[in-house]
């Protein structure tokens, strides 16, 4: 029986980064009999690890824990150059993943020249920040968080400001204008990309309608966390679900119209599981 309207933002779910990724990983699992390492995780979703694992894939968080030879995937977040050097000292069978958006914003930071000063914003500690961070230019580099960390940034002669792919799109806006008007000469090529902007569009074009935002996806996913914060942002009251499982009476009392989005990560069954969950749970 069906309690109440679950109304899914377009677009919603996997990006072509993710898929590219799924499909690397699928033809080698097709191809390959042994293990093979997935270093620092493929995409940000827990169900689909899961099933890696079953499969035979062993996550591991640093190159040196990968045996030499060893089939081994960088994930669509990538990773850094010492990373590529040391697989290629181990001889190990390298697949990459990574996201050829990503690969550009390695590429833009490499091409920040010593005396420029590259500013990052973005979630340190996330592997798409280590894995840029390790291509840089520059040794100078500073990392933020929030707009307002840009006026507690030393005195700077020539920045160049960087975004992570999966960050707020208003947040990134407000750091280039915070950035611009502290150093006018600031250089601001970065910016979030086109797939988590697109869906950031579309809940923010749906949250208004709604009592309650459900996004699908896992808690260490940015893009999920982000078109959460982009509902809450609308005023609405808002969740990130990993599975139906979470799905309680007490979330949706007194709910009767759920705006639904998905991380760039989360497949299609997923989505499908939640909406059902959402709508028939009295
Ligand atoms: S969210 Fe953007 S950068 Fe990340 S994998 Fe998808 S398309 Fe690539």
């Amino acid at each position: 029986m069906k309690y109440r309207d679950v109304i899914i933002a377009e677009p919603n779910g996997f990006c072509s980064g993710v898929r590219n990724a799924l499909a690397m990983i699928e033809k080698k699992l097709e191809t390959i009999t042994g293990n093979i390492y997935i270093l620092k995780g493929l995409i940000h979703n827990n169900g689909i690890a899961a099933e890696l694992k079953k499969c035979g894939c062993i996550f591991v968080d640093d190159v040196e824990e990968i045996p030499p030879g060893a089939e081994t995937v960088f994930g669509a977040h990538g990773v850094s150059l010492k990373v590529k050097n040391l697989a290629a000292e181990k001889m190990l069978r390298v697949t990459d993943a990574t996201c050829p958006l990503v690969e550009q914003l390695q590429q833009q930071a490499h091409a920040v020249t010593p005396e420029k000063e590259l500013v990052l914003f973005g979630h340190p500690g996330h592997p798409e920040l280590e894995g840029v961070i390790g291509h840089a230019g520059t040794k100078k580099i500073f990392v933020i968080r929030t707009p307002q960390e840009v006026e507690e940034l030393p005195e700077l002669d020539a920045p160049v400001l960087l975004v992570q792919t999966t960050l707020s799109h208003v947040e990134a806006e407000k750091v280039k204008k915070a950035l611009k008007t502290r150093f006018p000469n600031a250089e601001t090529p970065g910016n979030i990309c086109r797939a988590s902007l697109l869906r950031q569009q579309a809940v923010e074009r749906l949250a208004p309608e709604c009592d309650l935002f459900v996004v699908a996806g896992s808690s260490h996913s940015s893009n999920a966390n982000r078109l959460r914060e982009t509902a809450e942002r609308c005023g609405v009251r808002s969740v990130l679900l990993d599975s139906p499982g979470e799905v309680t009476p007490e979330l949706l009392a007194g709910v009767r119209t759920i705006g639904l989005s998905a991380a760039a990560s989360t497949p299609e069954y997923q989505i499908e599981a939640l909406r059902k969950a959402l709508e028939e749970t009295p």
